[in-house]
């Protein structure tokens, strides 16, 4: 499990200060992303609100390929320009990257209230969100801080195997191949 929390100590950080309980519709979550990067002191180019505007149409991560496609972004830059900027929002918090296992990275707005967590295939990638009960993260967040980990958690990523993915996975592992295994483990050593 993933567990990941705003960790700018030392640093400005937004998150709170521009938080709403009822940042649900689209145009709420833009608006909170481009007065988060005013506040940063981060230029708003074209190609940033573009970047800004499709991700606030996201509930679940998206990656880079896809932003890339984005209306606003196809053609006017190239995929590591994209990057370069996620990145840079990564590091100011406003977007968050839930790495996948093929090194893939998908990105999600860090908007305060929706959502944030998220079951992970750890064999094809696939992402899922998880409705966690506030007492969860609750719970979460007094286990987290017994380990001496502060402030409390805002977003956990559970890493598991998806349902097509244990059925490939049964498929492979046969009776056959489970015995021929042993066999060669269990091959015993020539002692002279
Ligand atoms: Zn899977």
């Amino acid at each position: 499990m993933t567990i990941q929390g705003c960790s700018r100590r030392g640093k400005k950080c937004f998150c709170k200060s521009l938080a709403s309980d009822a940042m649900k519709t689209i145009k709420e979550r833009e608006l909170w992303a481009t007065a988060f990067c005013r506040k940063a002191g981060m230029r708003l180019t074209p190609v940033r609100q573009a970047i800004l505007a499709f991700l606030a149409q996201q509930r679940m991560p998206v990656s880079l390929e896809a932003l890339s496609q984005a209306a606003g972004i196809r053609g006017h830059c190239d995929s590591s320009t994209v990057y370069r900027t996620l990145m840079l929002f990564q590091e100011a918090e406003l977007v968050r990257l839930v790495p996948t296992p093929q090194k893939a990275s998908y990105f999600v707005l860090n908007t305060p209230g929706d959502t944030a967590h998220f079951l992970v295939c750890r064999q094809c990638g696939r992402i899922a969100e998880l409705p966690l009960p506030n007492t969860t993260s609750a719970q979460i967040g007094r286990l987290a801080s017994r380990h001496g980990f502060s402030p409390a958690p805002q977003a956990c990523e559970i890493h598991a195997l998806c349902a097509d993915c244990q059925i490939d996975r049964s498929r492979q592992i046969t009776p056959s191949k489970l015995s021929s295994g042993n066999k060669t483990k269990l091959r015993p050593r020539n002692i002279s």
